[in-house]
């Protein structure tokens, strides 16, 4: 089945918001093994969207459009989606009684134009909005099925996780099911390099690398009549890869985050954590406390971003300071060890490096970070080059942080068989 995105409104056009509804949908997409070869974006004009509409149907069984379905007069999509499909627009009942009750709740004031939102083309589907008023539509022409849905994300993307995976599903007679076996520590390259086989003898299971920020995803998609059918494809080619990257997989949970498992780990260790950033500036804390649960093993998180700073509380040595420069495995080491000796944590991490755009030097050039890493008595420092501006440098630091962390505790505990 071939589907096609398209994304309306002017502000996507004129880039003042970044288009992540098409990023969300082609995501979801291949994860249901729908095959998607174009994406359009067209502003709030009737006759540009009739014509991207018409463009589309002849080449897709399905299109999903995003935004457009709200009460003002330049909210077109569902009007001119309707023209394109042949079906006029009448009133449902059950999407007026919502959007009533919708607007009672909030105590706000319902105006004419909100009822917009309750006509549906004639025959379609109607989706409900839990988080919003406009409802989704499913149009379902003689070879060609259209779904709109609203443009905010927070709104779309409920609607589409539990209405429209299901309904597409249906359609397909066949259910795609997908797992993700995400790997730090390796980079795009490298993973597929070790997989290409497996990649270029795929057939169903279906692979495929994504590269995130320091880590990659390898997603497993197979088809079958049924999730069990389809679950039972995966699991082979999951063991393939946990046997070909072993602890480089820190997990094989589509909600587990790089920074849970580094918790998951710490709690199913018993240790306690602490952090001591400099250029990453609490971005490595605020990562760590953004897991549930992390309250039983974080300590205390410190920035110590100026010289002084590190002296004074950690104990960094002027003389070290002097001789090495701040940015230097020496002064890792001593941020490492000051903390833990500060909080008494059993794993310490810190972060010392050159963000930019200023600062460098040919010796030390920006990117040019040292992460040190204590578990128990034992410290070890890395150094890394990361390129980018600012923001992308701090935030490679961030991953290469957590990535060393667990690299460390797994290795300190040999014997730990990871949660997978
Ligand atoms: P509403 O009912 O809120 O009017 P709508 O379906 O008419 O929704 P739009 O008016 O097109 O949607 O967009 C509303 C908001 O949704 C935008 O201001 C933007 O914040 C967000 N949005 C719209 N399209 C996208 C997109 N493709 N990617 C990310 N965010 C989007």
């Amino acid at each position: 089945m071939t589907v096609e995105l398209i994304s309306v409104g002017t502000e996507l056009l004129l880039g003042n918001i970044v288009n992540t509804n098409a990023a969300f949908l082609a995501e979801q997409c291949a994860a249901l093994g729908l095959s998607c070869y174009y994406q359009t974006v067209v502003g709030d004009n009737e006759e540009r969207l009739l014509d991207t509409i018409k463009t589309a149907m002849g080449r897709a069984d399905v299109l999903i459009l995003s935004g457009g379905l709200g009460p003002t007069p330049d909210d077109l999509t569902k009007e001119t989606a309707a023209k394109a499909f042949g079906m006029k627009l009448v009133e449902d009942a059950h999407s007026k009684e919502l959007i009533r009750s919708y607007f009672e709740m909030r105590g706000k004031e319902i105006v004419d134009s909100n009822w917009k939102q309750a006509l549906i083309p004639e025959g379609a589907i109607v989706l409900d909005n839990a988080n919003g008023t406009a409802p989704g539509v499913i149009m379902e022409g003689k070879d060609c099925t259209a779904v709109l849905l609203p443009g905010p994300p927070n709104e779309l993307v409920p609607m589409f996780k539990n209405q429209v995976v299901p309904y597409l599903n249906s359609k397909t007679k066949r259910v795609i099911y997908s797992q993700t076996v995400k790997i730090c520590g390796m980079g795009e390259s490298m993973v597929a390099e070790k997989i290409q086989d497996l990649i270029d003898a795929q057939e169903n299971p279906t692979i495929a690398t994504y590269a995130k920020t320091g880590e990659v995803h390898v997603r497993i998609t197979a088809s079958a009549e049924d999730e069990k059918k389809a679950r039972k494809l995966v699991k082979p080619m999951r063991s393939e890869l946990k046997e070909r990257f072993k602890d480089y997989i820190y997990t094989t949970d589509e909600d587990t985050t790089l920074e849970k498992s580094c918790v998951d780990l710490l709690v199913a260790n018993g240790l306690t954590i602490s952090t001591m950033e400099s250029c990453t500036g609490g971005l490595i804390a605020g990562r760590l406390i953004n897991v549930p649960g992390v309250s039983d093993v974080f300590k205390a998180g410190y920035v110590t971003y100026s010289n002084k700073a590190k002296r004074k509380v950690l104990g960094v040595k002027q003389t070290t300071l002097k001789k090495y420069g701040a940015v230097s495995t020496q002064v890792a080491k001593e941020m490492a060890e000051g903390v833990s000796l500060l909080t008494k944590a059993d794993v310490t991490i810190s972060v010392t490096g050159i963000a930019g755009p200023d600062g460098g030097s040919e010796e030390k050039p920006v990117g040019l970070v040292y992460i040190g890493c204590r578990v128990k008595n034992k410290t070890r420092v890395e150094e890394y080059r990361f390129s980018g501006n600012r923001a992308k440098i701090r935030e490679n630091a961030v991953v290469a942080a957590l990535t060393l962390l667990r690299k460390c505790v797994l290795e300190y505990y040999s014997q730990v068989t990871f949660k997978q």
